[in-house]
């Protein structure tokens, strides 16, 4: 074959590859939902018609109870957030689980719950939004006599949005409600010791308050939860009965179940002793006993 006749076969065969490209390449974006584009190239708005996404079950190894899921939008690149419309049924929630960057919940009915790991469990309700932290272990879902909808929207990281862990036991759902925050809530909590001994002892009470309360015990290098763990577990350890009451029930507020106490103190026999053991178990049988 003489030269230029080669040369144009190759012209001609990079040209077909190139519109075989072209073609294969719209097929895979439409085939994928993406945008459709007019004719310059720009993309053109999109509408999914109400009704038009199939509703689906939250699958058993993610969820507790009856949870529907109503798919909004996919992720559709450059961006990376997608959306769904979850609605539980009281009693339902997710299982533990974090996400890579974060998620907004918009509560669109009823009365739900959310907790992250080592905080108190906090009740939401219709109007309110729920930002969740990036890589924090949490849970959310309906009340135990209420049904919740929240619209939820995250955003992907190399493709995946959401890393699921183990169920919440029925235990960690029943946990009583902390008092419910405000979005003005500037964290500082009222002062105990003050009230307390702050006639008596001033000092001890405002460095109770102030730096053991309102400095260590809101550091985040130990979730609240861990840090009741550690206190409750030294003070049955130093046989403290005074003090373990108050701090058991602290550690309840924080997260803690009782059987998670109880076991500790049943561990720590074998660790600090078996008087202070038994010591311990019977504050925890009063203070549970009376909540
Ligand atoms: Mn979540």
């Amino acid at each position: 074959m003489p030269l230029r006749w080669r040369r144009e076969a190759a012209t001609a065969e990079r040209t077909a590859m190139k519109t075989f490209l072209t073609v294969g390449i719209s097929l895979f974006m439409l085939a994928s939902g993406a945008q459709s584009q007019t004719a310059t190239g720009q993309e053109t708005i999109r509408i999914w018609r109400s009704g038009s996404q199939t509703s689906r079950q939250g699958p058993a190894e993610n969820f507790t109870g009856s949870v529907r899921v109503d798919p909004l939008f996919q992720a559709s690149a450059p961006s990376r957030a997608s959306g769904s419309l979850v609605t539980f049924e009281p009693g339902a929630r997710t299982a533990w689980h974090t996400h890579p960057l974060g998620q907004i919940l918009i509560v669109t009915a009823g009365t739900g719950r959310v907790q992250r790991w080592g905080d108190p469990v906090e009740e939401i309700h219709q109007g309110d939004v729920v930002w969740i932290p990036p890589g924090q272990k949490h849970w959310h879902g309906a009340a135990p006599n209420s049904s919740m909808a929240h619209i939820a929207i995250v955003e992907q990281l190399d493709g995946k949005s959401v890393d699921w862990m183990e169920k919440v036991s029925d235990a960690q759902y029943s946990v009583p409600l902390s008092a419910p925050r405000t979005s003005t809530d500037t964290g500082v909590k009222p002062k105990p010791s003050q009230g307390a001994i702050g006639d008596f002892a001033p000092k001890l009470a405002q460095l109770t308050d102030d730096v053991l309360y309102g400095d260590v015990w809101e550091r985040p290098e130990l979730s609240k939860r861990d840090r009741s763990l550690v206190t409750v577990a030294a003070l049955i350890a130093m046989n403290r009965p005074d003090q373990l009451r108050s701090h058991l029930i602290r550690a309840r507020d924080n997260g803690v179940t009782q059987e998670e106490l109880i076991e500790t103190i049943t561990h720590l026999a074998f660790y600090c002793g078996w008087p202070n053991a038994v010591s311990a178990i019977q504050v925890a049988k009063e203070v549970f006993e009376k909540k």
